[in-house]
């Protein structure tokens, strides 16, 4: 037997006693382009087939000695032949197919029948098929093979993945749980197995895994976050993702594949604890903060600065400083020269005079500096500030205080320079008044020297007083017996120019521990000074109340600046008259010496005022409106 080099042709054996049987087939296979080899009894054709491993072997069923069934059964069954156990093989008989036990011949593994007598069309057909059908059959067993192993690999896939797959039911309970699962959650498989995923979830999380859950038996697929408990009662965080499972394009389940994101979870909220913390810390410190990127557009503005500015940061955020403040402002706040490294993030310490929203001008300390990202680039600017208006104006006082003490100094010389020569010329006056006869004209002239000299002297002694002020005495008393004193001085003026005048004490007013002469020569100025201001007349009033505290100075805005030293009991005395009211722009000068508004004012009433109640550790305060009146508000020190 030989093979012709070239193309591979089927080799087909057949196994036949009938020398003209096997003459005829040959024929017929040699015209069709198959290899022919023949045996003529079944022993030879075992041999045979083990040596030429044909593709296709024709058994006639009928032989002396072993039969075609003998042959097969040898063939498929003797471990001798497994190398060609799977030749096809196909059977011709002369005898009808009933006489034949077929069902064992199938079984043992024959492919096809073909009764005697054949022509050549049905012999090359029956081949052909059995060619055709042992081709389908190996690519079946090969595809199987496959399938198989590509299903073991998903199955690997599935069991040893990281994320947790399931598949629930419809009614969502689990049918198939990944290994991972159970390891993550310490449970075993088969307690997962028929419950509702809805029972592992935390309380908290079912109606969210609910709605999600039905969400994908309408067919959509759903991601979300649920909460599952874990082992040793830690809690899972599992960013899940559920598909619809479709059957006959009906939904009967979903399949699941789940995240175990706990770490994520705990960084993410370290972060946010971390951002909230810094907000806290940013948002409560008592100096305003604006941070700027790198356009000057405003990134943050804290609470601070919300109060000091005016401005809500919420109308803030986002536009350019520019908008916030006046041009010329922001051009000196910040500063000119670009920030290029680390050392010029040297913070730049100032004061200026900065704009609030409501267009009032307030003194601010503030730094400026660089804000930087973690390579070091300057990546914007952070300003902080505090108002300072408050310090500005005690600094102011302290200087009040300074030129007054200097005045003082000052005054008290010129005081003692002039009285001496005055207390002359009076004498002189008195003694040439006395030389002269009752009813001499000139007498009246020396009368007017005497009334200025004495008026003089009066202006000389307020002077002295108020440059040598002595310490005020301190004892309890009570108010009423103060003002009752100053009342019974002044009510005629008060007739005179159609004032009224009202007390009011609060019932649990305390005590006040003053200098009394001192503290009526206080009432006797501002009654005075009230007089002047109601030319039309008008109401004076008093009222007195106990008060824990004295109000910080200027507004209330900036909170931060009370001064704690002074804080303690006091008794609040308001003295309120319905006069013309203070200009504005004298408020600042009120309170300095020789400050005056009247042609025959000294302008030492109120400087004096000041300093006693100054010297009692006191506080005064004065709020006016022109045209309306004016208050002045005495904190004096109370009995303990
Ligand atoms: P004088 O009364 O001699 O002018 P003061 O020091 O007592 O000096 O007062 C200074 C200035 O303060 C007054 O000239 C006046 O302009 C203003 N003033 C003080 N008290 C009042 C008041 N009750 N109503 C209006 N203006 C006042």
């Amino acid at each position: 037997m030989e093979l012709s080099a070239g193309r591979m042709r089927k080799t087909i054996l057949m196994i036949d006693d009938d020398a003209d049987q096997r003459e005829i087939t040959r024929k017929i296979l040699g015209a069709h382009g198959y290899q022919f080899a023949e045996a003529d009894s079944c022993e030879e054709g075992l041999k045979f087939t083990l040596q030429y491993q044909p593709h296709l072997v024709l058994l006639d069923y009928l032989m002396p000695g072993m039969t075609g069934a003998d042959f097969l059964h040898e063939l498929t069954s003797n471990p001798h032949y497994k190398a060609v156990s799977e030749t096809p093989v196909i059977m011709l008989t002369a005898r009808t197919r009933n006489e034949v036990n077929q069902a064992r011949l199938f079984q043992m593994g024959l492919r096809m029948y073909l009764e005697k007598p054949f022509n050549s069309h049905e012999l090359i057909n029956v081949i052909e098929n059995v060619f055709a059908l042992n081709d389908m059959r190996q690519r079946n067993r090969e595809l199987e093979q496959r399938i198989k192993l590509t299903e073991y690999k998903y199955q690997d896939i599935i069991e040893n993945a990281n994320d947790l797959i399931f598949t629930l039911n419809a009614a969502g309970e689990f049918v198939f749980i990944n290994r991972r699962l159970s390891v993550l959650t310490g449970y075993l498989r088969e307690e997962w197995k028929d419950r509702p995923l809805l029972d592992i979830v935390l309380p908290e999380d079912r109606s969210t895994v609910e709605v999600n859950f039905k969400n994908t038996l309408k067919g959509k697929s759903r991601i979300f976050e649920m909460r599952i408990p874990g082992h040793n009662g830690r809690v899972l965080y599992l960013s899940t993702n559920i598909n619809p499972i479709l059957e006959h394009g009906e939904v009967t389940g979903c399949v699941g594949i789940a995240r175990d994101v706990t770490q994520r979870k705990k960084l993410e909220q370290e972060i946010t604890d971390l951002k909230n913390f810094n907000e806290s810390v940013i948002q409560s410190i008592g100096s305003g903060l604006i941070t700027l990127d790198l356009e000057k557009r405003i990134t943050s503005f804290n609470q601070a600065a919300e109060e000091i500015l005016g401005w809500r940061a919420n109308e803030v955020i986002g536009l350019y400083l520019e908008e916030a403040l006046p041009p010329e402002e922001v051009q000196r706040l910040l500063p000119q020269t670009e920030w290029r490294d680390a050392k010029d993030s040297s913070l730049l310490h100032r004061e200026m005079e900065i704009t609030r929203k409501d267009r009032k001008r307030i003194h601010v300390g503030y730094t400026v500096s660089s804000r930087r990202d973690n390579r070091n680039q300057h990546v914007g600017t952070i300003i902080s500030f505090r108002d300072i208006s408050q310090i500005k104006q005690m600094q102011a006082e302290v200087l009040r205080m300074d030129r007054l003490a200097s005045l003082g100094v000052l005054a008290s010389g010129i005081a003692h320079e002039i009285r001496n020569p005055l207390a002359g010329i009076k004498t002189v006056a008195q003694t040439l008044e006395e030389d002269l006869e009752e009813g001499d004209g000139k007498r009246e002239y020396l009368a007017r020297i005497i009334r200025q000299v004495n008026r003089m002297d009066e202006l000389l002694r307020t002077l002295f007083s108020y440059a040598r002020p002595q310490s005020p005495v301190r004892r309890p008393y009570k108010l009423q017996d103060i003002i009752n004193e100053v009342k019974g001085l002044m009510l005629q003026r008060f007739e005179r120019a159609n004032i009224r005048f009202e007390e009011i004490y609060a019932e649990d007013l305390p005590l006040v521990l003053v200098d009394f002469h001192q503290t009526q020569q206080v009432f006797i100025n501002l009654f005075l000074n009230a007089i002047d201001a109601m030319s039309g007349g008008g109401s004076l009033t008093i009222h007195a109340r106990p008060v824990t505290k004295p109000p910080s100075r200027g507004d209330r805005r900036g909170k931060r600046f009370h001064e704690p030293q002074r804080n303690g009991r006091f008794a609040e005395v308001r003295v309120s008259d319905t006069g013309e009211g203070i200009p504005r722009e004298n408020m600042q000068a009120i309170f300095d010496p020789f400050f005056t508004t009247k042609p025959q004012g000294s302008g030492l009433g109120l400087s004096i005022v000041y300093r006693i109640i100054e010297e009692h550790r006191g506080h005064i305060h004065v709020e006016s409106e022109p045209g309306k009146g004016t208050t002045f508000s005495l904190f004096l020190p109370v009995e303990e």
